[in-house]
């Protein structure tokens, strides 16, 4: 696009007759540049706007391309979010409701999605990378590995017979270590319905009956310290869960050794 605007600007009478036969021939031929160019307009919201103006050798505006252009960039969230039943989510949609952090804004100043804040904390190499296997769906709860091991996604930590996504293994799961792990980290379910949390034993370790998607949103956007430990102990948990029935996968591209 920026190509394209200084194209016009030119001195250069040559460049802008070039720029002329090119955009008359993409009537007829889908392989000229300026054939290319057009097509990339699909999706925009001022599309036929954009491409009118090329035919008729006006510039774009870059701030309106801009925000166009990011608009149709977070538009795959919005479809993820009508897939509705919790169910039915396939890891897009578990990603945008449950993990992703709020999208910002459509404006020409600033992407519309924010950088989670563990990237930015010195955790050390497994609390990171705990954390962003758990927040792209690429961990050993069941609900994942059931797409290559021979079992229905259950929590095998557990005899709920429930499915063992990231809700059952944050607070629903009653395994005495998650229970621990929980208590260790009590603060971080203080704003979770009391009436919901049931005790195991004196120690005071728990889980709760029921949560919901919002709960799971809400745990991931509080982005502390203390948030980013507990998740990566439970991985370690749930891993440890497998670790008879597959090999720890090795940490070598992980962290970057080439
Ligand atoms: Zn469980």
């Amino acid at each position: 696009m920026r190509f394209y605007n200084a194209l016009l600007c030119s001195n250069s009478s040559t460049l802008a007759k070039v720029l002329k036969a090119d955009i008359a021939m993409s009537t007829i031929s889908k392989k000229c540049w300026s054939a290319e160019f057009l097509d990339a307009f699909h999706g925009l919201e001022r599309s036929s706007d954009f491409q009118h103006r090329v035919r008729a050798f006006q510039t774009i505006p870059q701030s309106h391309f801009v925000v166009d252009v990011r608009k149709r960039l977070r538009s795959i969230w919005y479809q993820a979010n009508q897939l509705g039943n919790e169910d039915q989510m396939d890891k897009a949609a578990i990603y945008h409701n449950w993990v992703a952090l709020p999208l910002r804004s459509v404006t020409v100043d600033g992407p519309p999605f924010s950088v989670p804040r563990y990237l930015h904390l010195d955790l050390g190499k497994q609390t990171q990378r705990n954390v962003a296997r758990f927040r792209l769906h690429s961990h050993a709860l069941r609900v994942e590995t059931r797409s290559w091991e021979h079992h229905d996604g259950t929590c095998d930590k557990c005899g709920l017979q429930v499915i063992d996504d990231e809700k059952h293994a944050l607070f629903l799961c009653p395994c005495i270590q998650m229970c621990s792990l929980r208590l260790q980290f009590a603060d971080l379910f203080h704003d979770l319905p009391m009436a919901h949390k049931i005790t195991v034993n004196q120690s005071g370790s728990f889980y709760f009956s029921q949560a919901c998607s919002e709960d799971v949103s809400i745990f991931f956007q509080k982005q502390t310290i203390d948030s980013y430990r507990f998740i990566s102990e439970l991985m370690d948990v749930f891993l440890m869960a497998g670790v008879h029935q597959q090999p720890e996968q090795s940490n070598y591209l992980a962290e970057g050794q080439t």
